[in-house]
């Protein structure tokens, strides 16, 4: 188990710098900077500390004891089919019902709240995907990896769905200019899914699709519009910039102007990554 982790780290990594390769070469929409607004929100907090916390939190705090008390992952109930199948049977399942319960959010203003974070980022690329409330993680990862665990399935398949995920998640929000013809009826792309997240109306209720167009298509919320791009990404209400606050905006709506004018302690909190930025800039200059 060991070296798959290594394998899909190193296949991760890999991907990471192609993708971005990609999107200087073959950019969606021109001029975009890697380090776009939010970059750093999206790869510490939700990235790299979101999802490892999650990670413990779904798998052995839910999916764990669910197992304890059902024994269900004893039977092996499919952990006798070829690896190869496994993961294609919980990549269609999982990602038909991603196709509707995505739907649901874009129609439930409850719903809603938990996946508006997703698209708050004014510019999307390979990272922007990342970018997702934690509840809504914790429904959808414990929805995607229980039955896998619980049928029992080889221990290896859920190391290549999560990897599967990261590089497809990665690719549909990536910045290419992606020209997949026919492909783009089955396999989702940024053709699409850029159109997802954009500040047009037209695409307020369309394209749910994650891994597989064919829902979108078959279910008929398919927009693809030729080679015409959207003009404007994201939400088109304030949102904050803050990962804390993002999550409260869950619950309550906030303001952070309106905040740090009125809270000492929320300014001093909130202008403390610029100090802390100046301030390392200032120690490197003097040494
Ligand atoms: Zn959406
Ligand atoms: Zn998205």
């Amino acid at each position: 188990m060991g070296t798959i982790v290594y394998y899909t780290t190193g296949i991760l990594v890999l991907s990471v710098f192609v993708f971005i390769w990609l999107e200087r070469k073959y950019p969606y929409t021109k001029g975009m900077p890697i380090f776009r607004d939010g970059f750093w929100v999206d790869l510490i907090w939700y990235t790299f500390i979101q999802s490892y916390f999650l990670k413990i939190f779904i798998f052995d705090y839910i999916i764990a004891p669910l197992d304890r008390t059902y024994h269900l992952s004893s039977l092996h109930l499919v952990g006798s089919w070829p690896v190869a199948l496994q993961v294609l049977f919980f990549l269609v399942i999982h990602d038909f019902y991603i196709y509707w319960f995505h739907r649901a959010q874009h129609h439930s203003k409850w719903l809603w709240k938990t996946h508006e974070a997703h698209h708050s980022n004014k510019e999307v690329d390979w990272l922007a995907g990342t970018r997702s409330h934690s509840l809504e993680i914790l429904i959808n990862q414990t929805v995607e990896f229980a039955p896998i665990i619980l049928l029992g399935a080889d221990p290896i398949v859920v190391p290549i769905k999560a990897l599967i995920d990261a590089v497809w998640g990665m690719y549909i929000h990536s910045n290419i200019d992606v020209k997949s013809g026919k492909l783009q009826y089955f396999i989702n792309g940024p053709e699409m899914h850029q159109w997802h997240h954009a500040n047009d109306r037209a695409v307020f209720y369309a394209n749910y699709s994650t891994k597989f167009a064919i829902w979108d298509w078959l279910f008929g919320t398919a927009y693809l519009p030729g080679r015409k791009k959207p003009t404007e990404y994201g939400l088109y209400y304030d949102y904050p910039k803050d990962y804390f606050l993002q999550h409260l905006f869950a619950l309550k709506k906030v303001d952070e102007r309106q905040l740090s004018d009125k809270y000492g302690w929320f300014r001093a909190y909130h202008t403390s990554r610029q100090r802390f930025m100046t301030w390392m800039l200032r120690k490197s200059k003097n040494n």
